[in-house]
């Protein structure tokens, strides 16, 4: 199976994501993780990905289509994958299309004010990339990650400016991507109205969705 999640920073795609991936037994793949790995190595390249995700740009086309393929063509993706924040515009849709098929789009739709409240309490493992919220996804040791024990940081473009940045980059970008879609994919609009629903809620949603549409077993 071949999913697409979409949704703005702070929609929740991240979380779900890699909730589904065990569930579904699929690869989840976040070409964001992959840059943030390369801006952890701090080569010249790492270096200019970590400038243009601190300004909340994006990373420009022909770059992440490069990364995406060589990851796609991996074998822990062969049975499938869950893209996270990929694709972001409609040369990468386009690209998506000619490497392979998609099965279904999950789009995310969550108010501004949601998004700006989880974004601003939003913590990550520096050593695994966990997700953590100190609203409403706790870890059991406030700063420390649950699973390896990594301290929680704060992500750089996750800062008020940034954020700010990032959603006027997605809102411009986004309804072409989702308008080259119509039509093509089977679409799962998934609401979140409160940032209050507990992610295990929302990947339950998304389930059922799916089995609305046949794409896993009831
Ligand atoms: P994310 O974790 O998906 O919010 O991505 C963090 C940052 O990585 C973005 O703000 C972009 O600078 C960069 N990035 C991630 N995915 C893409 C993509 N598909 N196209 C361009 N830039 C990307």
């Amino acid at each position: 199976m071949k999913l697409v999640i979409f949704g703005s920073a702070g929609s929740g795609k991240g979380t779900y994501a890699s909730r589904l991936e065990p569930i579904l037994k699929i690869v989840k793949i976040s070409t964001g993780d992959m840059f943030r790995e390369f801006a952890k190595q701090g080569t010249d390249f790492g270096k200019k990905v970590e400038e243009i995700m601190k300004s909340g740009q994006l990373v420009p086309d022909e770059i992440v289509i490069k990364m995406l393929k060589e990851r796609i063509g991996k074998p822990d993706a062969k049975k499938g994958f869950i893209l996270d924040g990929f694709p972001r515009t409609v040369e990468q849709a386009k690209a998506l299309d000619k490497i392979t098929k998609i099965d279904a789009l999950i789009n995310l739709i969550v108010p501004e004010d949601v998004i700006i409240a989880r974004l601003s309490t939003r913590e990550f493992c520096s050593k695994c990339g966990r997700i953590y919220n100190k609203l409403n996804i706790k870890p059991k040791v406030p700063g420390v990650c649950d699973i390896c024990g990594g301290s929680l940081i704060q992500r750089e473009d996750d800062k008020p400016q940034a954020v700010k940045e990032r959603l006027k980059v997605h809102e411009k970008q986004i309804k072409p991507v989702l308008d080259y879609y119509k039509g093509k994919v089977k679409f799962l609009n998934i609401k979140c109205n409160s940032v209050d629903i507990p992610p295990e809620i929302m990947v339950e949603k998304i389930l059922e969705e799916m089995k609305k549409v046949s794409l896993i077993n009831k």
